[in-house]
């Protein structure tokens, strides 16, 4: 039978009987009990199927799991309580003392943290480098080095990295991890590029309603996922609540329909910005002039919807800016309903050395924005408002 298309598949899935109920069930019980002795033996040796411990499987973890996985291409997905679970988990999962990890300049604020600080407390070696020049990434490679994990595209600036291309580079013997956090599983599937691992986290567009946190990593290999679940999900501990799952669940029967009009709406904004006197520049992949819109293009079935843009006028404006605004709210995090604006220079980022702004591509003029599914005229009127009074 042919392969039903993706948005039928974010619907359905595979089909449980849980009393033939339209949605799953959500199994909030943290273990499960046995007939018999016989029967539980059975299950520890994973030999009979059932289920024993919420830590190590619940079915409304399972159908999420299966969902992603099949969404994404993958063999098998883990669940976790966040984004942060499922990539940290990952990458203690590959690395031991002596190895070495690389990664891209740019990199999701925590992320790059555990890169860069909590990592090398257990003697992995971490190197962070411009991986839109692959010649770079060719010479960085050494013997010690284990995994290559980055983000495309990668906020702030949206670096768009040719995944194909590096998978080449790094060979079969290292393992590379995207983070499809930005993209989804809709405009992007990474593991048909050549990667190793998916992780997600899908307190964003998967969830698409700010509402919970969860995360995911999508394996292309069935063994390496039940060695990540059985030894790094369960012993470590970051397991996602069903009722979270859940949530995912019913997010993703919209995240199409979502992605779309996110996306429509990030255009218009992006083409709105880069026409105003007061806007320096705009980072967003689907403007023609954007560094990485041809390779966007190949690589995607979208451009996602997450843009940032620099000020003329520096801090002083973009301070005029945010506090200027109505409808669109201050916040962290993107992939919500709600469209949310973020100064990585006084938020996110106000930590950062001034060297690591520079790798960051980030400086005071620069702000970001999660488009969200508000009216694309009513988003512009008042970002038009607000950069008037700059
Ligand atoms: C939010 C985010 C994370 C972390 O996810 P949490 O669910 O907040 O732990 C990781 N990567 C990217 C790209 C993100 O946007």
């Amino acid at each position: 039978m042919k392969k039903k298309d993706f948005q039928t598949r974010a619907i359905h899935g595979k089909e449980e009987n849980f009393a033939r109920a339209l949605n799953p069930p959500i199994f909030m019980t943290s273990t499960f009990s046995f007939p018999d002795l016989k029967q539980a033996e059975g299950v520890f040796d994973f030999k009979a199927p059932g289920y024993v411990y919420t830590r190590g499987n619940n079915p409304t973890l399972k159908l999420f799991e299966e969902r992603m996985a099949d969404l994404e291409e993958g063999a098998e997905a883990v669940a976790f309580a966040t984004g942060m679970a499922a990539i940290s988990s990952t990458l203690l999962s590959l690395l031991i003392p002596g190895d070495e990890l690389l990664a891209h300049r740019v990199l999701y604020g925590s992320s790059h943290k555990v890169v860069r600080e909590l990592l090398p407390r257990y003697e992995i070696k971490t190197r962070q480098l411009d991986m839109t020049r692959p010649e770079e990434l060719k010479k960085a490679i050494s013997p010690d080095t284990r995994a290559v994990f980055l983000e495309t595209p990668a906020n702030p600036t949206l670096d768009i990295l040719d995944i194909k291309k590096i998978k080449e580079i790094i060979g079969p013997d290292v393992f590379l991890v995207v983070d499809n956090t930005v993209a989804t599983p809709y405009w992007q599937r990474p593991l048909t590029k050549g990667a190793d691992v998916v992780v997600h986290s899908a307190t964003k567009y998967i969830s698409g309603h700010g509402d919970a946190l969860g995360g995911v990593a999508v394996c292309g290999d069935r063994e390496y996922a039940g060695y990540l679940k059985f030894n790094f999900l369960t012993e470590l501990g970051g397991v996602l609540s069903p009722f979270n799952a859940w949530l995912m669940l019913r997010g993703l029967k919209t995240l199409k329909v979502r992605m779309v009009e996110h996306g429509a709406n990030a255009l218009e904004i992006a083409q709105f910005l880069k026409a105003h006197p007061k806007v320096e520049k705009v980072f967003f992949p689907g403007l023609a002039d954007h560094p990485g819109h041809e390779l966007a293009s190949e690589q995607m079935d979208g451009f996602g919807a997450l843009l940032s843009f620099e000020l003329k006028g520096g801090q002083e404006a973009a301070r005029h800016l945010l506090s200027g605004l109505e409808l669109i709210k201050i916040a962290v995090s993107l992939g919500d309903t709600e469209t949310l604006i973020e100064y990585p220079f006084a938020m996110t980022h106000r930590d950062y050395s001034p060297e690591e702004l520079e790798m960051f591509g980030l400086n005071e003029s620069l702000v970001r924005i999660s488009v969200g599914l508000e009216n694309a005229e009513d988003l512009i009127a008042d970002l038009e408002g607000a950069l008037e009074k700059i």
